[in-house]
């Protein structure tokens, strides 16, 4: 789950991580009072559920409260795309307005979930900023990192090594190791996956800032966190995740024409896999889970065909603990509500499947049902070409 910079910032504020003062604002005219508290010279920024505002325009230095009226004027409503968002871009409906700061210098630091160690991983490098993608790919020495055993956790010696890899010295140095130990604890505390700040800065008046942050919470813990409910942005959600959310169905948006219905995740991986050897692109994947009723396979359906992408359906659904003919119930009376003359492949086995397959050809739908993952497949993409020539 993603928040915007305004309340990880809170969040970094509660945990003694020292962030700029700021405000966040929802009209124009608030942020001319925000600018106005803030003596005038401050920062605009946009927030989005993305990163790499800076480069496209959405984090802004002002200099008078009408400049930043008229800023914000130009930047409230407008979908800023970023290298994160998508060609569509993501609307600003809030913006946050923090006193502008001198900065000296800049640097990147997060703790995120490495997979391959099944630990935390804490990264650090000196040459943060808007171009840290760039010196990760160009001068990968320049970056720091340290596994962290989950046993010992995060030691301040730990802690030191990386600030003085930073180049910090002396009480900037200390500071630097308390700010990574609040950091550690923040997250733990907290259920993220991901904490990140960049840049953090040395102000020229000498002060460690956070500039910059990011903070994703890991979805698996979000039922003993009641309170992170309250700080989710529908707005900057895709709609369809949020309805796939709502009947607790796992939902993926992916680039290609075919809409996948599977159930279980590993059943979903093979689904993908066998697609793509038969030459199709899935344009997302919707798994309906082990024990669906006919409405949440309905819904299930639904979403896919609300996908614009989609230009035909791959269904492979195992009916052990489901019956296959409580799937084509779901499958034709969502085809039916949205009028569907799409191609619609079905592999179905198990539970009451031969009702189910009666069911389905008889229902009036552009509909093929086969027995294997690779007819399957193979046999979609084929309806595809040919509903296209
Ligand atoms: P991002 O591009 O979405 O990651 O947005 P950031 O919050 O990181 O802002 C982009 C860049 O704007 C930062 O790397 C800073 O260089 C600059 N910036 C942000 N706030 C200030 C500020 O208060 N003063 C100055 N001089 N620069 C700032
Ligand atoms: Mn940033």
């Amino acid at each position: 789950m993603n928040i915007h910079e305004y309340q990880a910032k809170e969040i970094f504020s509660a945990f003694d991580i020292p962030v700029p003062r700021g405000r966040v604002t929802l009209t124009a005219d608030q942020v001319e009072r925000a600018a106005k508290m803030m003596g005038g010279h401050c920062v605009i920024k946009a927030q989005i559920y993305a990163g790499g505002r800076g480069k496209a325009g959405g984090v802004q230095v002002v200099h008078h409260p009408e400049q930043a009226h008229e800023a914000a004027k130009e930047m409230f409503g407008k979908r800023l795309i970023t290298p994160q968002t998508g060609p569509e871009g993501l609307k600003v409906r809030r913006i946050l307005v923090e006193e502008a700061v001198g900065i000296a210098r800049e640097f990147y630091l997060s703790i995120t979930l490495d997979r391959a160690t099944s630990r935390y991983c804490l990264i650090a490098s000196a040459d943060g900023g808007v171009d840290i993608e760039e010196t990760a790919v160009k001068h990968p020495e320049k970056i720091l990192k340290l596994t962290i055993d989950p046993f010992t956790g995060l030691r301040s010696h730990q802690a030191r090594r990386i600030a003085l890899g930073l180049g910090l010295k002396g009480s900037l140095c200390e500071d630097c190791v308390q700010l990574i130990l609040n950091l550690y604890r923040m997250l733990l505390e907290k259920d993220c996956s991901l904490v990140e700040i960049n840049p953090l800065v040395v102000t020229k008046a000498g002060w460690l800032l956070a500039m910059d942050g990011k903070i994703n919470f890991d979805d698996n813990a979000l039922f003993r966190h009641w309170e992170y409910h309250d700080l989710q942005d529908y707005s900057q959600m895709d709609p369809l995740e949020i309805n796939a959310g709502k009947f607790d169905l796992s939902y993926i948006k992916l680039t290609g024409n075919i809409g996948c219905m599977v159930n279980g995740a590993g059943l979903a991986m093979a689904t993908l896999d066998v697609l793509k050897e038969n030459g199709g692109e899935p344009a997302n994947f919707l798994d309906v889970g082990g024990g669906a009723t006919r409405e949440k396979v309905a819904e299930a359906f639904k979403i896919i065909l609300q996908d614009r992408d989609v230009r035909g359906v791959f269904v492979n659904i195992f009916g052990g603990i489901m019956r296959c003919d409580v799937i084509a119930q779901g499958i034709i009376e969502a085809a039916a509500e949205f009028h569907c003359t799409l191609p619609i492949m079905v592999r179905m086995d198990g539970s009451q499947v031969e009702e189910g397959k009666q069911l389905l050809l008889e229902s009036g739908l552009n509909v093929r049902c086969v027995d294997t993952l690779g007819d399957g497949a193979a046999g979609i993409v084929k309806m595809l070409a040919q509903a296209e020539a």
